[in-house]
């Protein structure tokens, strides 16, 4: 496989396939449906890591993991806002009866257009105007309409139902639970991991457009005066970020400027301290997963880009070979619109005391699909054969699939049981390790590197003789022995980046 004459998006689908990160369109012997992915056994471990790498930086960052149902009825819907907000502009052929989102249509045949009326009416008119038509069959398009993204359900015979849309709505509705458990003090911080389902029309870029995925929001619960007096941000304000205000955007720079965070509230990209440091987390919670802050940057939305009802708005997003800039997680200020809606539907209380007065609190929210980054990691991993006869992934140790590799030299008894020791060592250590005894140790090396292993163990004659055990580097493919007693530790100090392996050689 070479990546020279194919799309690079391609490169990575057909190479996730072929390696066991992801299959799909699922499920695939009966065709396929679009938005749905299997992640297959490599996937699914990489999936975990960046799981963990997530709630472990929300929970140093003092938030508390919940978990809400995935299936609510509709009035928390028409609550939130969902009901009537949460649709795309949809047209049909009037000839073959194929349905598209009209915004995209509109900028994929007349990719300079700009869109300024986001109106059925504004659309229809646009798509008259610029003669656009079916790319299938090349027919006239109907009238604009607009289409609700919830997959709707019922519960027992008679309750309309949808599938949440997103983790968030779950979280405020349990806010009165929370001011008991947290005893009355605010700031509360919360976040879940879980699946949200989105109806969206014929989508088409592979994992990064989901019916059907996992998503993680973090929400702070807090007064006005928090937000400005947040002493969390002195922690970061040294920081340097990549930000790209719109004041940049408005000049027409791309680039990220590299702002310290002290910087970047004086300037007055951010109005308040509490939101700066929603979005420095979230930036750390990218690279804490694992990307290269070269490859990342902020962007700020333009007024038009944002909800109603949100203050301001900025996204994380990751460079990659297959599409360019890719928008990977949200960070909203959303004022107190969710609890005041939820309050008003619900006639419960959710607001709490202040001078005795009632005060309904803000919210400030960082809100990623974890599938996007799963992708995105995959990509910026590629790493083209050269001196190797075969493509490589070079995914950070930390979060790897399989972190360590155990080869016996040969399958002879004498080698397999202390290597087998050795492998249980390793897994009760807590890395995620596979044992392989087949083929010869290039063979074996090679399929780790395909599949991004950053460490290789080998336990040979030499062990049994001394008690010594080589460890392959997979940047370099260096080789160096350490005694078996220090296996373990330096290799958890190696997947956790505390010591490089040149330092060993
Ligand atoms: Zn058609």
């Amino acid at each position: 496989m070479t990546t020279e004459d194919k799309d690079f998006s391609e490169v990575v689908a057909s190479l996730s396939k072929k390696r066991g990160f992801y299959w799909g369109p699922s499920p695939e012997i009966y065709g396929g449906s679009s938005g749905f992915y299997d992640l297959g056994p490599l996937g699914k471990l990489l999936k975990n890591r960046l799981e963990s790498a997530i709630r472990s930086s929300f929970v140093k960052a003092g938030f508390w993991e919940v978990e809400c149902p995935t299936v609510s009825p509709e009035m928390v819907w028409k609550a939130s806002g969902h009901l009537d907000g949460f649709i795309d502009p949809v047209t049909a052929c009037t000839k073959c009866g194929q349905v598209y989102r009209a915004d995209n249509l509109i900028l994929e045949q007349s990719p300079d257009a700009k869109i300024t009326d986001h109106t059925v009416e504004g659309l229809t008119k646009m798509l008259g105007d610029l003669g656009v038509v079916c790319p299938s069959c090349k027919g006239a398009l109907g009238p604009v309409e607009t289409y609700n993204l919830m997959l709707k359900t019922r519960l027992g015979l008679d309750q309309d139902a949808y599938l949440r849309p997103e983790t968030a709505t779950g979280t405020y509705l349990l806010f009165k639970r929370f001011v008991t458990f947290f005893r009355d003090k605010l700031p509360i911080q919360v976040f879940q991991i879980g699946k949200a389902y989105r109806n969206e029309i014929s989508p088409r870029q592979g994992m990064l457009r989901l019916r059907e995925f996992t998503q993680t929001e973090g929400q702070i619960f807090l007064l006005e005066q928090d937000e400005i007096d947040w002493p969390q941000f002195e922690d970061i304000e040294d920081e340097k970020l990549p930000l790209l205000p719109i004041q940049l955007q408005e000049k027409g720079d791309e680039k990220p400027l590299n702002v310290k965070m002290s910087e970047a509230v004086k300037k007055g990209y951010f109005q308040k301290p509490a939101y700066a440091w929603c979005v420095y987390l979230a930036f750390d919670i990218f690279r804490k997963m694992g990307f290269d802050v070269q490859k990342m940057r902020l962007r700020q939305h333009l007024m038009d880009e944002r909800a109603h009802y949100a203050k301001d708005a900025w996204d994380v997003e990751v460079h990659t070979e297959s599409f360019g800039w890719v928008e990977c997680c949200g960070v909203h200020d959303r004022g107190n619109y969710d609890l005041g809606r939820h309050q008003e539907f619900s006639k419960e209380n959710l607001h709490v005391k202040v001078d005795k007065k009632p005060i309904v609190p803000n919210v400030l929210e960082i809100a990623f699909g974890i599938e996007r980054p799963l992708y995105c990691l995959i990509d910026n991993s590629f790493q083209e054969g050269e001196e190797r006869d075969t493509n490589w992934l070079k995914f950070p140790p930390e979060v790897a699939p399989i972190q360590v590799a155990v080869f016996p030299l040969m399958g002879k008894p004498e080698l397999m049981g202390p290597a087998t020791e050795i492998f249980e060592g390793i897994v009760e250590s807590g890395l995620i390790t596979q044992f392989d005894q087949s083929g010869s140790i290039g063979r074996r090396y090679r399929r780790q590197d395909e599949v991004g292993t950053p460490f290789c163990v080998t336990i040979d004659y030499d062990t049994l003789e001394n008690g010594t055990i080589t460890i392959r580097d997979r940047d370099s493919m260096e080789q160096v022995r350490v005694h078996r007693d220090q296996l373990v530790g330096t290799l958890r100090n190696l997947v956790r980046g505390r010591i490089g392996f040149s330092s060993l050689i």
